[in-house]
């Protein structure tokens, strides 16, 4: 898959972790398949989570009723977003399929990571009406969440005490990535890497290379509220 353009959106703070070892695995494993990997990682680049009047470099369209998702629109089709998300949307036009590298934080992304989405998927940009889903804006992109957990597999059983953890991810698979257009890979979960042996830790890394080795072959899962919350 020589010459395919992979994105990694990273949010861990610490080089030492995890999630810092899942995301160096997979920058090796596709950059030796020829991949051009770029990476974003947040919490180095101090990415502003924050949606705020700022990000906007011309004058408001509404300055009496400040509207974020209605200034984002207007000023992406002005190329007035501020250099910081536009960067960003560079980044993901370029991406045949993006990787969002994080630790679950409360059932969801941490919030560097939420806000890159907030502010970088803007309308005009990441979908429009009517075009979303199928029809959103990037359209073609593949996606696939690469998760580490505090608590256990077990835990995230449909009988388990977490319940599956294929409902936490509704909001992010399919209210927000397949919203605007992508195809959603299975994500990747990495259960509770802080319990296990270091032996099963570096399994973990080792399943995650070989699965990118074949990434390119998968197909995309079916993403209907089945998926998601079918028996
Ligand atoms: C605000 C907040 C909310 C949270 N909410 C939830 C929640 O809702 N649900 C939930 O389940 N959890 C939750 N957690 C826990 C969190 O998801 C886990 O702590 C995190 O996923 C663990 O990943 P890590 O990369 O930080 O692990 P680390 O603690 O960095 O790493 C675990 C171990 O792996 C070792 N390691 C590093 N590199 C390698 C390598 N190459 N090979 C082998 N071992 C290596 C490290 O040395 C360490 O011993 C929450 C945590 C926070 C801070």
């Amino acid at each position: 898959m020589a010459g395919k353009k992979v994105l990694i959106v990273y949010a861990h703070q610490d080089p030492g972790s995890f999630n810092a070892a899942l995301k160096k695995a997979a920058v090796e494993e596709l950059s030796k398949q020829g991949c051009l990997v770029t990476v974003s990682d947040l919490y180095a680049m101090d990415f502003e989570p924050r949606t705020m009047k700022k990000d906007f470099m011309g004058p408001l369209s509404d300055p009496e009723h400040f509207n974020y998702a209605l200034e984002a629109y207007q000023a992406y089709q002005q190329k007035a977003l501020s250099p910081d998300i536009m960067a960003e949307q560079e980044k993901l036009l370029e991406a045949d399929l993006v990787i969002f590298q994080f630790p679950l934080y409360w059932y969801s992304l941490p919030a560097i990571l939420k806000g890159w989405m907030d502010r970088v998927f803007c309308q005009g940009f990441a979908f429009n009406f009517p075009k979303y889903f199928e029809s959103g804006l990037l359209k073609g992109k593949r996606a696939v969440l690469s998760i580490t957990t505090g608590g256990p597999a077990n835990t995230y059983s449909k009988t388990g005490s977490r319940g599956d953890i294929r409902c936490y991810l509704w909001p992010i698979q399919h209210g927000t990535l397949h919203f605007c257009g992508f195809q959603i890979l299975a994500p990747q979960i990495s259960f509770a890497p802080d319990r296990v042996s270091q032996e099963e830790r570096e399994g973990m890394v080792a399943a995650w290379v070989r699965r990118l080795a074949a990434i390119w072959e998968e197909a995309p899962i079916d993403c209907t509220a089945a998926w998601y919350f079918g028996q």
